[in-house]
């Protein structure tokens, strides 16, 4: 059993705030506080969450109110972030299948594992429609937010984000599906705030192939990515927007390593040799963005942790700390980080949601990890991936 942290009410600085640098190497704030503060939040910048899935499900014009406010549902809002240090992350955007066959969590569908499941029929109709309402809904929650939310288009605002203790969310899409051949809708997101993309979620588009949610098995199920998928690699290289590799097959993710001039970048994936899903990523593959000096988003599904692969919230929270080390040895330790997937999957109890993520980093103190490497894997280490990819302040 974990012991018990008392967490401040709120995440607020200064004392809570790590020493943060500028773009110049200027200290924005003393450490000369920081002692009075035991044991110390550390803010985590998370690799991926689906809360604007949850909110758009939810409908309702007061959908940003209830992300601001809370209202006791699902894993992620303004209270649970601000109670948990959550300080911001990529929240993605995902177009529901149209036959209603998708998860509504948008994770594995639990009757699915083991089961020689096929991928997750491809979207018909207008995705378009559900990508405007759900980055509409992250613009509305900024504006209704009074400054406690402020949506991030570069590194610089992150930094800023985390030490005014102002939540920092990034757009990302999961699952390209609503991009068009030219790619103009690309620009027009870009403009919006897009700064993250899948080519795909667990299903196929225009541009390649996902893994299907299956365990045992390889992600190594199908073609890899089409010529217009390569393509969008090019588009995306240009615009500097990060391409993730989280659902995409073996095939599909050889082919961005070779055709990409980014470091590789799997948002939300675990470690295959512990949990052999088809959604986690192999040693070799660990080692390829290791060698790009990419990164991986450590995922709390449970499916994703457990070797049987079943989602079950009675999963010890040992089992993300053994994917982190095992991934951290492949990667090293300047590329490994967060990827909760709150509000798209069932994470381990003891974490439970937002709310819960210091516990995390309790145990990480117990395991004997000096604050400097548990600053990395919170926040540092995606905050220098983003650094890389995006340049440091972006002009596209
Ligand atoms: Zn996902």
């Amino acid at each position: 059993m974990l012991p018990d942290i008392i967490l401040p009410a709120e995440y607020c600085p200064p004392n809570g705030t790590p020493r943060l640098r500028s773009g110049n190497g200027r200290i924005l704030k003393d450490a000369a506080t920081e002692h009075l503060t035991s044991p110390r939040r550390v803010p985590i910048f998370d690799g991926h969450n689906d809360v604007l899935l949850r909110l758009y499900r939810r409908g309702g014009t007061d959908a940003p109110r209830a992300f601001l406010e809370g209202e006791g549902k699902g894993q992620l809002d303004l209270p649970m972030a601000r109670q948990g240090g959550f300080a911001g992350g990529l929240f993605a955007i995902f177009v529901p299948s149209t036959n209603g066959a998708t998860d509504p969590n948008g994770e594995a569908p639990s009757q699915n594992v083991s089961s020689g499941a096929p991928l997750p029929p491809a979207v018909e109709l207008m995705p378009q429609r559900a990508v405007f309402a759900m980055v509409s809904l992250l613009l509305r929650i900024e504006r209704e937010s009074q400054g406690r939310v402020r949506v991030c288009r570069n590194v610089d605002d992150i930094q800023q984000g985390i030490e005014d203790g102002v939540l920092a969310p990034v757009l990302h899409i999961e699952g390209a599906e609503a991009i068009d051949p030219n790619f103009e809708l690309l620009d027009v997101l870009y403009a919006a705030g897009l700064r993250s993309l899948g080519p795909v979620w667990s299903r196929s588009n225009a541009f390649g192939h996902g893994v299907p949610f299956l365990c045992p098995s390889s992600p190594d199920t199908g073609p890899g990515l089409t010529d217009l998928g390569k393509e969008l690699i090019g588009a995306c290289n240009r615009l500097r927007i990060l391409i993730d590799l989280s659902h995409l097959n073996e095939r599909g993710f050889w082919d961005v390593a070779a055709i990409s001039k980014a470091p590789l970048v799997a948002t939300h994936s675990n470690a295959h040799a512990l949990s052999p899903h088809s959604r986690n990523l192999t040693d070799k593959q660990l080692t390829a963005i290791g060698e790009t000096g990419g990164m991986v988003g450590v995922n709390f599904a449970t499916c994703y942790l457990r070797p049987d692969g079943r989602q079950d919230a009675d999963t010890p929270v040992d089992l993300v700390i053994e994917h982190l080390e095992h991934i951290l040895k492949r990667v090293g330790e300047d590329g490994v980080g967060f990827g909760s997937d709150f509000d798209g999957a069932k994470v381990p109890a003891e974490i439970g949601n937002a709310a819960g993520l210091q516990n995390l980093v309790q145990v990480m103190r117990a395991r004997g990890y000096g604050e400097p490497l548990i600053e990395k894997l919170c926040y540092r280490n995606w905050l220098r991936v983003l650094g890389q990819i995006w340049g440091r302040v972006h002009t596209p």
